[in-house]
Order: structure tokens, then sequence, then C-alpha cells
């Protein structure tokens, strides 16, 4: 079965077909890092988690872009309010940039700690001004902007298909109710690309520009660099729910405008909000969890994964205590059960094993269909349940199978298995061989093949032998 993905744009479930075969370029909207993030950003970051690791388990080479709003994010999601990023610097008595990488921390710790793989490419918003600045001119010279009270702004009317992705109609578009209270827009939906005129007299971070010194909006950010990274057509873009109507249908308007290209991106993968007592959590209200208050009070950040996961990423989940303390209690016995397993095993495997013809296939085959028919990790749990509770099938192959499950769940069974069986240098040897099949993979990538055949040959000295197949790179001892 190929993997099938629910298209925002068009609302129906789509087989997945990447432009470049074998190959996947996938954007997803990082941080705003002017706070920490709290529980409900952590599900739309292992949603993208699980994407990548799904395409990743299917033989796709991904690359997976993440941007870090550390500039121009504003309070309103339309063009008002202040920077939350220079409000927070005020707050705290520091400059923006160390706000920013304070945070940008804190934000790959919580990543970590929730077994979310890193992107391959993470940007800064304020290291890619120029790109944002010739996007910006191309847009331009297209005819889609003008200028008002100072800032320059997206002529929506200029661009027919505004708001396809949110079916946003044309007729409600042009209707003259004024929502902003920027009397500067002949629309209300028109949005800025360059503010040269700030509310705020200390405005910390300006830069030059033919618009005149001033900073970048918000939206353009991620047109700028995905274009970048991924090129001006790409597959995958991802984000919550919440920024179909704004941020991502100008995101479109910004990056089809300037390269007249279309469509700019091919799947839009939204996650739905996870709530707290009905209430929509939000950054800027203040009051949210974080990671660490779970942590603080006892839960592992992988019960939150075990969690989320148990709820598939468009239907909406409520957060409460009890909920997580299932997450935590269910999470302890898939791990009794898997250590169980490994002690039956006998010994790990060396690497993950092809497991679809041995005894354990049935089950893969089911955790395969569940998790390409739009990633339905509720049902791909419970495959990883049955297999576990599975007293018929061979240990070492319900062992390899549980294995590969989790190269897509990602709740860290080989690890787990790696310090039941006492193996710790084991597991340092492991780290170390996998590490070096990643830096392989990755000079191979880049075409650097003798920097990929130096790493091939000594790790054949120390008696390692790579198979690469369509799923990736397998190691094992000779
Ligand atoms: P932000 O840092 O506010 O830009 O948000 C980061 C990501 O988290 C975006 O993709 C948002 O759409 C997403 N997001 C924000 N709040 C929630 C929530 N309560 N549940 C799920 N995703 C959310
Ligand atoms: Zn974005």
């Amino acid at each position: 079965m190929p993997l099938s993905l629910f298209n925002t744009l068009g609302r129906e479930t789509q087989v997945f077909e990447p432009i470049r075969p074998d190959k996947v370029g996938f954007y997803g909207c990082g941080p705003t890092v002017y706070t920490y993030a709290h529980i409900g950003n952590l599900r739309a970051y292992v949603v993208h988690d699980l994407l990548v690791r799904t395409l990743r388990r299917l033989g796709f080479e991904v690359t997976h872009v993440m941007n870090i709003t550390d500039v121009g994010h504003l309070s309103g999601d339309n063009d008002d309010g202040d920077d939350k990023m220079v409000r927070s610097a005020a707050e705290r008595g520091k400059s923006v940039l160390e706000v920013a990488d304070f945070y940008t921390r804190a934000f790959f710790k919580d990543m970590e700690r929730m077994g979310i793989t890193r992107p391959t490419v993470v940007c800064k918003a304020t290291e890619h001004i120029d790109d944002m600045i010739s996007l910006i001119k191309r847009i331009e010279a297209g005819g889609f902007t003008y200028t008002a009270g100072g800032n320059l702004y997206y002529d929506i009317g200029k661009f027919s298909r505004y708001g396809d992705l949110a079916l946003l109609r044309q007729e409600n578009l042009q209707a003259g109710a004024r929502i902003g209270v920027d009397e500067n827009k002949r629309n209300p939906r028109d949005f800025v690309l360059w503010f040269t005129r700030s509310k705020f007299e200390n405005q910390a971070l300006v830069w030059d520009s033919p618009w005149g010194r001033g900073y970048p909006g918000w939206h353009i950010e991620c047109s700028a660099m995905s274009i970048k990274y991924l090129g001006e057509q790409f597959d995958i873009h991802a984000g919550g729910i919440d920024h179909v109507p704004i941020h991502h249908t100008n995101e479109i308007a910004q990056s089809e405008a300037a390269t007249g290209k279309h469509p700019w991106v091919r799947y839009w993968v939204h996650n739905e909000f996870l709530v707290l007592d009905k209430e929509k959590m939000s950054k800027s209200s203040g009051s949210f969890l974080t990671l660490q208050s779970l942590i603080d009070r006892g839960f592992h950040a992988l019960d939150y994964r075990y969690f989320l996961l148990g709820g598939h990423y468009r239907s909406q989940m409520q957060f409460s205590w009890e909920a997580l303390e299932g997450a935590r209690n269910a999470r302890n016995a898939l791990r009794d059960r898997f250590r169980t397993l490994v002690r039956k095993a006998g010994n790990l495997p060396a690497a993950v094993p092809p497991v679809s013809e041995n005894s354990a296939g049935g089950y893969i085959e089911a955790f395969n269909q569940a998790i390409e028919d739009d990633l339905s990790s509720p049902r791909a749990l419970a495959e990883l349940w049955g297999l576990l509770r599975d007293n018929s099938i061979v240990p070492a192959d319900a062992l390899a199978a549980a294995l590969d499950m989790d190269r897509v769940l990602g709740f860290g069974l080989a690890e787990e298995a790696a310090a039941e069986t006492g193996q710790e240098e084991d597991r340092e040897f492991r780290r170390e061989i996998e590490a070096l099949v990643t830096e392989r993979t990755a000079a191979k990538q880049a075409r650097d093949f003798a920097r990929a055949d130096a790493i091939r040959d000594s790790l054949a000295e120390r008696g390692i032998v790579l198979e690469d197949s369509k799923t990736g790179t397998l190691w094992r001892r000779r």
C-alpha cells in the first residue's frame, strides 16, 4: 500500500507522490522563540517527526527544514500588536538575540527528550534577511505590492488564487468590512511584507532594505527559507491547523507570486490542536504547560509522546493529568513486555533485519497499513501491542519487528533493549557505528563519495559490513 496523506489543499486524502523519485522536501513551521514551547506546540513537532520517520522508513531521502522565528512575529496574527521577541527581551532586560538563543536551546532540549529527530536544516529568520529581501523584490517586480504609511504591503487582490488553501471565498474577500485596525490596507487581509514604521520606539532589530530601514513581516521568512533550502516547488509543508487561514495562505500568495510557479507545495499537512480544559492553549496568553512542568510532576517526556501518538493527528486532543497517567502506565507496561521479549530472544539483532517474511510479518504488514493510511498512529500502536502480546511469534522475529515499528513510533526501544541486556559498552559501540553510518549517508547525499568510501573502509576494518537498501543502510558484524 502506498502512503496516503490528507491534503488540506483540496481537502482530500491523496496518494503521496514526490516530485523527484525517492526524495522528499519537507518544511515544517518552527517555533517562535520568545518563550518556552508549550505542550500544544510540541504536538505539532511530534507530528512532523512521525511523518519524517514514516517517510524515511519507506525509503525516501527526506530533507526536513525547520525555521526559528527570532524576529518579526507580532502578537496579533495579522499585522497588529508588538513584536513578541522585542517585548519578551524588554521584559527580561536582555537583548533580543540572547532571549532567542536561550529559548532555542530550551526548545531543542525538549525536542531531544521527546525523541524528535533533529531536522536536516534548522534556519533562523535573522540569518536570512537577504533572502527575504530578494524574494520581496521578486513579488514587487510582479506588481503584487503597494506602499502605504511607510510599510510595504502584499495586495491580495492581485493574486487570483488567494485563499484557495483555506477555502476563503472571493466575494467574501472583496467585502468591505474592515476587521483590521490598519487604515493603510486596501483589503483587510492584505499583509505587510516589510515594516519601516514600527509602532515601537525601540524596535531592536532593523535592517536596511530597498523600502527603508526596518524589519520583515512574519510570513515572508517561511517562503524565503523553504525556497532557499528546498527549491521553488517542493513536496510537503506542515504546521498547526491555526496556520491555514492566515500564515500558510499568505505563504502561498507570496511564493507563487514571486516564482510564478503553481503549486508551490504539493501536500499541506495540518495537525489539530491539543486543548486544555477545552481552552485553546496559547503562548501569548502566558499561562500554559511546558514539557518541564510535566517532568516536574514525575512524568517522562516519552509518556507525553505516547499520549500524543494515541490520538490521530487530525483529531483534537484534550490534555488531562489522568490521560497522561494512563499513557505513563501503558508505556511502562509496554516496556516491561519489551524487556521480557529481549530476554527471551537472547540478544539484540545487530541491526533491524528485514521482517516482512518472518513469523511477525503479519503484524508488520498491519502496522504499515495503519501508518501509511494518513499516519494512523493509534492503529499502529495497537499493532505493536498485538505483537508484544502474541506468544506464538518467534521471539527473535518479534524483537526485530518491534524495533522496526519503533523506527516510526520513536519510543527508544533499541536503547531500552541495550540497557536490558547490560550491553552498555555495546550501546556506546552501536552509537558510534550508527553515527558513522549516518555521516556516510550524508556524505553520499552531498556527493562526497571519497568521504563515504573512507567511512565504509574504516568500518570494514572494524568488522562492520554495510548493506545499502531502499530503506536505508543496515549494518552488521561480519
Ligand atoms: P508558534 O511557536 O506559536 O509559532 O507555534 C508552533 C507550532 O505549534 C505551530 O505549527 C502551531 O500551529 C502549533 N500549535 C500552536 N498551538 C498548538 C496547540 N495547542 N496544539 C497543537 N499545535 C499547536
Ligand atoms: Zn511558517
